[in-house]
């Protein structure tokens, strides 16, 4: 796997720690790279946001290996579900 760059799964499983301040520099920027050159992660990262917003700040200890597995079940069934057209369209071309 290139180390430069992160998965759209790898982005969900780190966006927890990224929203805490937790992630470690390098993969902080590839976080960022990720997120700005990828439609879904970055609708699925404006929903994260929100949520955790709506929910409080999100504990280490919420944030079990089954929670991860439901967020990207989550995040699988969003991809599946959400019709073409309707993805947001923001590059420019
Ligand atoms: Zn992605």
């Amino acid at each position: 796997m290139d180390e430069h760059d992160l998965t759209c799964q790898e982005l969900v499983e780190l966006v927890t720690d990224y929203l805490e301040g937790a992630l470690p520099e390098k993969q902080f920027k590839r976080f960022e790279q990720h997120l700005s050159g990828c439609h879904d992660c970055h609708h699925y990262f404006d929903q994260m946001r929100y949520t955790i917003r709506l929910v409080g700040r999100l504990s280490e200890s919420h944030l079990s290996s089954g929670a991860k597995d439901e967020l990207l079940s989550l995040f699988r069934d969003w991809k599946k579900e959400l019709p073409e057209q309707e993805k947001p369209e923001n590059l420019e071309e």
